[in-house]
């Protein structure tokens, strides 16, 4: 039985206005125009309460890669609640699920990666990494190495050591973030850049701002660098090539430990296991959430290498650091299936060699467009950007606030994709179809003609 009511449209909007904070959301301007209520949802198409289909090319929150109304996803939940719902992995206790999880993450992940620890999601996992980090080089005799270096525009999540991390300059004036011992160097963003470097020359000048500030802060005082393979709700930033080959150098010069954070890039997206994967680089922790359930349950969590693990074992005694629902046995047994439904189909696989390059082409040829100044896309994880002029690569005005008008134009027309600031990204569910890819990127170059229109009007 449903434990959700019937009522109408107006109704949630009504009760929703009433006692609903949304997050990441201005509510005075939510409340002028009410929330629009997703009732249900089914393979890639997400549906309204007025009954309208929408496309979803976010996949959610770039997680429901395994698409809607998975019946493997739903059985393993029912099964595993009805087994054990829920137990905790302190106390030297650990249950099934989170064993076998475990194990099957390592198993697909870089061979440095043999341990796990669990976390209820990716800002979790992010403020796990921090502690973990400092710890391991109190453990090694270096407790001055304590400054975590991330970049610019980075998103790591929303908690207060996540958000430190995270290079969003309106999140870290809104709570006097960063905490102290993390500072931020260059993203290696060239369409964003003034242009004048190629793009190679530009990725390695990027890669190397991380260098320079290592030598400002000091190299002895530097524990970590956290970048996001791909930066995803930054705009879809795909480094330049040059760009992770310096990155790990500098790492392994300074002996400075890589942190991949792989919340969206985990678990098949760019048509690998993981982003670590698809650019070469040898971590030492990844974080990991959303794709890693389809984002049926929340969980999240870190694989952390041998380097740093077996220092933790041997050396660390008691790790004062867990969540009630690390590991959760539900969320993990969700997940497991998640996984072996990934295996079975061989969703990464066909990423690599089928949707993704299929979508990628299509994607591309929105570049013919007259507002479309770039477009880029890594197995299904891709951005497009709104200019006013593709000659001199010219954006609007920012109050016309084009990339907002495209969004919202495109919605109506049945596909969900984000706006970040004027650039336009997305990341599909990864069972979209061939028509479905011919849909949303049907759609999308209408409602670039519809955007012109208004814009130039
Ligand atoms: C979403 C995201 C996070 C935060 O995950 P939450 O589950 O929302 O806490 C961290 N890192 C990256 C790269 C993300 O995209």
């Amino acid at each position: 039985m449903a434990a959700i009511e019937k009522r109408s449209r107006e109704d949630w909007q009504e009760l929703d206005k009433e006692h609903h904070l949304h997050p990441f959301t201005d509510h005075k301007s939510l409340h002028q125009k009410r929330s629009r209520i997703i009732t249900r949802a089914d393979g890639v198409y997400i549906y309204d309460a007025d009954g309208n289909r929408i496309l979803d090319g976010m996949s959610g929150l770039w997680c429901v890669n395994a698409g809607y109304g998975r019946q493997e996803l739903i059985d393993a939940a029912t099964a595993q609640m009805k087994e054990l719902p829920y137990y905790n992995n302190f106390f030297q206790c650990a249950h099934p699920p989170s064993i076998e999880l475990a194990s099957m993450i390592q198993d697909i992940s870089p061979p440095q990666f043999n341990r796990v620890f669990f976390a209820g999601s990716g800002s979790e996992s992010n403020d796990t990494i921090v502690r973990m980090v400092r710890t391991y080089w109190d453990l090694m005799g270096q407790p001055g190495r304590h400054t975590i270096i991330s970049r610019h525009n980075a998103y790591h999540g929303s908690t207060v050591a996540a958000a430190s991390l995270g290079g969003m300059k309106p999140m870290h004036k809104q709570s006097g973030l960063p905490i102290p011992g993390i500072v931020h160097v260059d993203q290696p963003y060239w369409f964003g850049s003034d242009r004048s470097l190629s793009p190679d020359e530009f990725g390695l000048a990027t890669a190397r701002s991380l260098e320079e500030k290592i030598k400002e802060v000091g190299p002895d005082t530097v524990a970590a660098f956290i970048a996001e393979p791909i930066q995803g709700a930054g705009g879809v930033i795909v480094p330049p090539d040059t760009y992770w080959p310096e990155v790990q150098r500098i790492c392994d010069e300074y002996g400075i430990l890589l942190i991949s954070d792989e919340v969206i890039t985990g678990f098949g997206r760019l048509g690998e296991w993981f982003g670590a994967d698809y650019f070469q680089t040898r971590p030492d922790f990844m974080p990991f959430a959303k794709g890693v359930s389809s984002g049926y349950l929340p969980i999240g969590g870190v694989l952390v290498s041998d380097r740093v693990a077996d220092v933790l074992i041997e050396k660390g005694g008691e790790f004062f650091h867990g969540y009630t629902y690390s590991g959760h046995p539900v969320a993990c047994a969700v997940a497991i299936a998640n996984i072996k439904l990934i295996q079975n189909e061989n969703l990464v696989e066909r990423i690599k060699n089928d949707i993704g390059p299929y979508l990628q082409e299509k994607w591309r040829a929105l570049g013919e467009h007259p507002l479309v100044g770039d477009t880029r896309m890594v197995g299904l994880m891709g951005a497009f950007e709104i200019v006013k002029s593709k000659e001199t690569l010219q954006r609007f005005d920012k109050k016309q606030g084009a990339g907002a008008v495209f969004r919202d134009t495109l919605i109506e027309d049945g596909v969900c994709m984000r706006a970040v600031g004027d650039t336009i990204i997305c990341a599909p569910p990864f069972v979209l179809s061939h028509a479905e890819a011919d849909e949303m990127v049907e759609k999308t170059w209408n409602t670039l003609e519809r955007t012109q229109k208004e814009l130039t009007a």
